[in-house]
């Protein structure tokens, strides 16, 4: 894959930018809180990839007036760059939960079902892994973590 050191910061914060007058626009605000962290190496165009899907979800699963946080941090003891995006939206029940990563698998009129499938291949194809945690009717929390580049 075509790997180089990347900012994810940076990455993000350039994400939220070309989001946030589609964010605006369903009364929604996006936020980057952004922490201190390593660098990674990774292809950025994937990274991209994988976090608009989680950013889209999350803005998409927003009601008016609701908030996206994104926020980075770097867990030290395990190497990993941890990116949670969270959401106060509707969440995501308890029988889907397991299923929300299986292709074609929406709850969406239009949805495709291949958003998550997809940004879980490319952050596991990055050493790194997704978790997804949600109470419904509040909202619901994916953290990825990602190895800090050596
Ligand atoms: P799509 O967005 O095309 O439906 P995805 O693979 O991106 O496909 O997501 C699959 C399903 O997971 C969605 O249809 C929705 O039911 C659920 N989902 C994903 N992200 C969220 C979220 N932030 N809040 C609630 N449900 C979500
Ligand atoms: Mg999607």
């Amino acid at each position: 894959a075509d790997r180089r050191e990347c900012d994810i910061n940076e990455e993000l914060a350039n994400m939220v930018t070309l989001l946030s007058a589609q964010a605006r626009g369903c009364g929604v605000s996006l936020e980057l809180s952004r922490g201190t962290v390593p660098r990674l190496v990774a292809d950025p165009e994937k990274l991209r990839q994988a976090f608009l899907n989680l950013m889209l979800n999350a803005i998409q699963a927003s009601a008016e007036g609701g908030s996206v946080q994104v926020a980075t941090s770097f867990d030290r003891e395990a190497g990993l760059v941890e990116i949670r995006i969270s959401d106060q939206g509707a969440g995501i029940a308890p029988d889907a939960i397991a299923q929300i990563f299986e292709p074609f698998f929406t709850t969406k009129g239009s949805g495709t079902g291949l958003g998550l499938p997809i940004t879980k291949k490319i952050i596991e194809g990055h050493g790194g892994s997704v978790e997804v945690t949600s109470e419904p009717g509040k909202g619901a929390t994916f953290k990825v973590r990602i190895p800090a580049g050596e």
